[in-house]
């Protein structure tokens, strides 16, 4: 695999040459205002990288998961009008197809992992497809483990590069960039190129990755969790009273879904504004009641602590038994954003201690 030498200046020169073609984003600062209690916060999200600034890289994850450059909210499946004198009024047509190329910088592996993992039951959604076909993602290895991360225990590594066309490691005074699709390899033609790293450098980069995998495994509790998860008969615990203990605290307010980068449920609905009609696939979460509310008035997931134990259900047995791997990045989201404070990996631990 190609491996090259920058300094930021180099870096700064890629970033500024793909915004001529292309629209770049990365994770910046933000803020926000609340006025009831007249208190500004900032915080880290994804925003068009424009003039001259830098990705934010050591403030943790951004708030919210890249899933939205991939599953927008919402995603126009069909559009067509009421209008009298359109002569196409009511046939739903598919919305011209988006090819303004994006870049994504910045993304961390766990991120870049989810749009991997997302891509097993959107393999053939053309919506999906089209948007990861215009979708560059430029990844910077992991140098420091944030207090809620646990990617090593899904399956997932600090150091990872999947999903990736170019993965970036920082050794303190230098950028290592290893091209990896050949999407990489177009976006460092138009980047302007770089020298390729030396021997030493490429020893220097390994040596590195090393010592972060130890670092992360040396601080998590979880790191042979994998394979007893994988081996863990959890349709065993499907009545087992600790769902009941954990439901009680949950809010099913939706947060930990919607900030998921692996949670994909969805409904449709057709909206009719001021003449147009638009068919629009937005987000849902299997932790609201409506969900999977049924025209008769049968609910099968009625009860919260159904929705509490589905969410896990679905991220370590549905999903695996399907597909193979969990549906988890351990990006640590739902744990950061949680109101009641309910940790996934207590919720893992507790299935793994169940007899
Ligand atoms: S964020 Fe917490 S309280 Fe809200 S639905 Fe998820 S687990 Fe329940
Ligand atoms: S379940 Fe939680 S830790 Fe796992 S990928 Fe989703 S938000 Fe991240």
């Amino acid at each position: 695999m190609k491996a090259l030498r920058l300094d930021q200046a180099d870096l700064e020169r890629w970033f500024a040459n793909w915004a001529k073609t292309r629209e770049v984003y990365a994770p910046l600062e933000q803020s926000s205002t609340s006025q009831s209690i007249s208190a500004t916060r900032s915080y880290v999200d994804w925003a068009i990288l424009r003039d001259g600034r830098f990705p934010v890289l050591d403030r943790g994850l951004p708030k919210s998961p890249i899933k939205k450059f991939f599953l927008p909210q919402p995603e126009v499946l069909f559009r067509s009008s009421t209008k009298k004198d359109d002569p196409d009024a009511f046939v739903l047509k598919e919305p011209e197809e988006q090819k303004d190329r994006r870049v994504l910088v910045g993304v961390r592996p766990c991120d870049a992992r989810s749009v991997e993992l997302n891509n097993l039951p959107f393999e053939k959604d053309p919506y999906f497809q089209s948007n990861r076909a215009r979708t560059a993602i430029v990844g910077f290895t992991c140098r420091d483990r944030c207090q809620t991360c646990f990617c090593e225990a899904v399956g997932g590594s600090p150091v990872g590069t999947e999903g990736m066309d170019i993965a970036v490691t920082q050794l303190d005074d230098l950028y290592i960039a290893e091209v990896i699709t050949d999407r990489g390899e177009e976006l460092v033609q138009e980047g302007g190129g770089a020298p390729e790293a030396s021997e030493e450098e490429i020893s220097r980069l390994k040596e590195s990755k090393e010592q972060v995998k130890s670092l992360f495994s040396s601080m998590s509790d979880l790191d042979h969790s994998l394979e007893a998860m994988k081996a863990k008969d959890l349709f065993a615990l499907y009545n087992a009273p600790f769902w009941s203990q954990l439901a009680d605290s949950c809010i099913n307010c939706g947060t930990c879904t919607f900030l998921c980068p692996t949670c994909y449920c969805f409904d449709i609905q057709d909206e009719v504004v001021k003449g147009t009609i638009r068919r629009i696939r937005y987000y849902d979460s299997c932790m609201f009641p409506l969900f999977t509310l049924q025209a008769s008035g049968n609910n099968p997931r009625g009860q919260k602590v159904q929705r509490v134990r589905n969410r896990f259900m679905h991220k370590f047995k549905y999903f695996p038994d399907r597909f193979g791997p969990f549906s988890c990045v351990g990006c640590g989201r739902c744990i950061r954003e949680c109101p009641v404070n309910i940790d996934i990996r207590e919720v893992l631990r507790d299935l793994l201690a169940v007899e």
